[in-house]
């Protein structure tokens, strides 16, 4: 039996993995699963699938959780410690699917439990890919990309020599703006930010990927996953989200992942990896299809994808700083703080100001560096989207 741990598991990604779970809950046992607000969700997910622990991230749901549990002798407990505690006991595979920098510090305990560790959390490997790296190669754990390009990536460099790659290709279905005109794009509002034309996910990364903010970080996760120079890789609007990445080889050959926008594939894929096991995914009718279509991922369209280049040239913290001003700056237009255009300026306003002192972006990346540029991040798109207000 594999044992298993989901953090984030009320999400839309943790959803999808208990339903893979679902399928052939014989092969595993549940350790622990956390969530966030959604208690009536994880509690009725902790019983139906036998979980030793369930925890939420906000204390002051504890009660209601242990509330919910009563009766089913499944331990309760709540915050971010006990969210490390969660991924510290010992399961054999954890999916670190809690959304933000959060999920960092619990997926780094995952690691250093040897774990192997299906890597959904993307802001992990942008906020601190090096130490992510460090701790699985220390402990012996392994981590598996399940964001989809990532998998995509992952799967077709299987049996390739990694030196003979030239270039990664990652796609982006363009979001929910994708045909609007620019000039309409100030006005955009939280509801048609967060409706997607091909997948369907959690709210945030719905709206980021409108503004291509998604994008932006993939292109980081990518250079920090598989150690690739900036300038080997690339973005490129595919509205039919079908082809997830292809990697260009230096005889010319791309080889594309092709399959439908459904994250149980990726999800699939690091479950059951190194074999392929069957899933339940739509086979593609590619004569039904008829086509696949290219754009250009177009930076003055979408600013986050050139920040993006900034972001991986300095190196360092950016990558942390960037992260947690986006985060900071995407509540800010949720809470109708800001506009959507103006998610893409506090962003690059924060990069501005922390790296105009020495120390705040070009410092070790450490646990507590990359958690002093999260929160000073978060500080400074603060006090610039209170100046933008006035
Ligand atoms: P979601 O919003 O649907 O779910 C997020 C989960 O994290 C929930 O369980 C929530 O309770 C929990 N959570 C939220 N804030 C938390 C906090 N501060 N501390 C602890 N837990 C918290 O998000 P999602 O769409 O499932 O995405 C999860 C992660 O996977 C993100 O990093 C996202 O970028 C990545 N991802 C998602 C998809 C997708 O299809 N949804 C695809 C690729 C990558
Ligand atoms: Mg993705």
């Amino acid at each position: 039996m594999k044992r298993i741990t989901i953090l984030g598991a009320t999400g839309s990604i943790g959803q999808n993995t208990l339903d893979l779970i679902g399928r052939a809950p014989e092969e595993y046992e549940v350790v622990a699963l956390t969530g966030g607000q959604n208690i009536d969700r994880l509690a009725a997910d902790a019983r139906r699938f036998g979980a030793r622990l369930a925890v939420t991230a906000d204390p002051s749901r504890l009660s209601d959780l242990r509330t919910a549990l009563s009766g089913s002798g499944i331990e309760a407990a709540a915050g971010p410690e006990a969210l490390c505690e969660a991924a510290r006991r010992p399961a054999d595979w954890v999916m670190s699917a809690i959304v933000g920098a959060a999920g960092l510090a619990p997926g780094l305990e995952a690691l250093e439990q040897g774990a192997t560790l299906a890597l959904a959390n993307k802001e992990s490997m942008v906020c601190a890919g090096p130490l992510m790296l460090e701790a699985a190669r220390r402990h012996d754990a392994r981590i598996l990309p399940v964001d989809s390009e990532h998998s995509a990536v992952f799967q077709a460099l299987i049996g390739e020599d990694s030196s003979a790659v030239e270039r990664v290709i990652i796609t982006a279905s363009g979001g929910a703006f994708r045909d609007w005109p620019m000039e309409e794009l100030a006005h955009a509002t939280p509801e048609q930010a967060a409706t997607h034309p091909n997948w369907d996910m959690g709210q945030r990364i719905t709206i980021d990927s409108a503004s291509m903010f998604n994008k932006a970080l993939e292109l980081i996760e990518t250079k920090e996953f598989f150690g690739l120079p900036a300038d080997k890789i690339e973005a490129v609007v595919h509205p039919e989200s079908m082809i997830h990445a292809l990697v260009g080889f230096r005889d010319g050959a791309l080889m594309a992942h092709v399959g439908p926008p459904d994250m149980r594939h990726a999800i699939g894929f690091a479950l059951h990896y190194p074999d392929r096991k069957p899933l339940p995914v739509e086979r593609l009718d590619l004569v039904a299809l008829g086509q696949f279509t290219f754009r250009p991922a177009c930076e003055t369209r979408w600013p986050a994808l050139r920040l993006a280049r900034e972001v991986m040239a300095a190196g360092g913290l950016a990558g942390a700083v960037f992260n947690a001003a986006k985060e900071r700056a995407l509540d800010g237009f949720l809470d109708r703080r800001i506009g959507f255009l103006q998610i893409a300026e506090v962003v690059e306003e924060v990069l501005n100001r922390l790296s105009a002192h020495p120390g705040h972006i070009d410092a070790d990346i450490t646990l507590d560096n990359v958690t002093g540029a999260d929160h000073l991040a978060r500080v400074r798109a603060d006090d610039i989207m209170n100046e933008m207000r006035i």
